[in-house]
């Protein structure tokens, strides 16, 4: 995936990476799995303000989300965290959301990538063609993302029929 574009970011690449490392082939992507194999423990809170918290312990290095938030958000969350730890961004805390600082784009583009990977997403979007006024919903579902964060990544992938996505 990730020699096909050489205008990929850093993040879309190490995004690629992970899909590829864990082996897998289709949506949704197993944010548990994946945070268990790396030794990252997952917890939710109630918080009032954040929606998520990443302690990078070289030890214990958790990451904590809103309970409060949709289970989508939360899905986002972790992936924009783990985004934080693959890119190896230094301190070892993050909160979210964490501005508009250059980390943190790249922590949400490696999200995007992540949990919708542009091959998987081009492959669904197409399979779904004939279904033009579910597709959104149905891929949303099926990729276990917002509706929003999907249409996004679609508008950004440039996909054929995207100027008609209506939610
Ligand atoms: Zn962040």
């Amino acid at each position: 995936m990730a020699q096909r574009d050489k205008k990929l970011t850093a993040a879309e690449r190490r995004a690629g990476e992970v899909i590829d490392r864990f082996g897998l082939t289709g949506p949704p992507v197993p944010l548990g799995d994946i945070c268990r194999a790396l030794g990252l423990t997952v917890r939710v809170r109630p918080f009032e303000y954040v929606a998520g918290v990443f302690i990078n312990d070289d030890v214990f290095p958790v990451i904590v989300v809103n309970s409060r938030e949709r289970r989508v958000r939360q899905r986002f969350t972790i992936a924009h965290e783990l985004g934080h730890y693959f890119l190896g961004h230094g301190g070892k805390s993050f909160a979210e959301p964490g501005g508009k600082g250059s980390q943190e784009r790249d922590a949400e583009r490696f999200a995007a990538c992540l949990l919708m990977p542009g091959v998987w997403v081009r492959r669904y979007w197409e399979a779904y063609a004939a279904n033009q006024e579910n597709r959104l919903s149905i891929l949303a579902e099926l990729f276990d993302v917002s509706s929003a964060a999907l249409k996004r990544r679609v508008k950004e992938l440039t996909l054929r029929g995207s100027a008609r996505v209506e939610i």
